[in-house]
């Protein structure tokens, strides 16, 4: 397993519409597995490829508790079938947004269509957090990112400071 290099806004390739998956062979595997060592590398609960450069429609999450075991779940070409009308506010943070929170509405519970990683097609229903993060990390293959859902004023500040907070490590290095 090898961590691998996370992309942070605004990196415009965050911004691509992945690919689906034609078949879950060795390489989609070696991918997952890196993408869920990368995940707890950043303490994140949920991650794309695209995050690591990589266009393909596939996703990894754990939300366990800090004090319960693992439960990685990888998902390929993840398809939301349906959204709850329930929704709920979620203080939602992202790897390629590292520090920064903000408060994003999203439904309660969702189902989920997916290939796991022997390539079966499984379905699952997720409330809460899970449904949050699923619907967090679908939308980053259709680079779509959780800033995108806050006002025009609220993104503008987010990115403003991603900015500036780039433009200071520049500097140091
Ligand atoms: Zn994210």
């Amino acid at each position: 397993m090898t961590i691998r290099p996370i992309l942070t806004a605004p990196d415009k390739r965050l911004k691509l519409r992945s690919n689906p998956v034609d078949k879950v062979d060795e390489e989609i595997r070696t991918l997952l597995e890196d993408m869920l060592e990368t995940m707890y590398q950043g303490d994140g609960l949920g991650l794309a490829a695209i995050q690591v450069g990589v266009p393909k429609r596939a996703i990894v999450v754990d939300v366990h508790a800090p004090d319960d075991p693992p439960t990685p779940m990888k998902l390929v070409n993840p398809e939301i079938l349906w959204f709850s009308s329930e929704r709920m506010l979620y203080e939602e943070g992202c790897l390629s947004f590292p520090d920064f929170f903000a408060d994003v509405e999203r439904a309660t519970e969702v189902r989920v269509r997916y290939l796991d990683e022997n390539g079966a097609a499984q379905e699952i229903e997720a409330a809460e957090t899970l449904a949050v993060c699923l619907q967090h990390e679908v939308d980053h293959l259709d680079g779509k990112l959780f800033v995108d859902h806050l006002s025009l004023v609220k993104r503008g500040i987010i990115l403003r400071k991603m900015a500036k907070a780039r433009r200071a490590q520049a500097q140091d290095a």
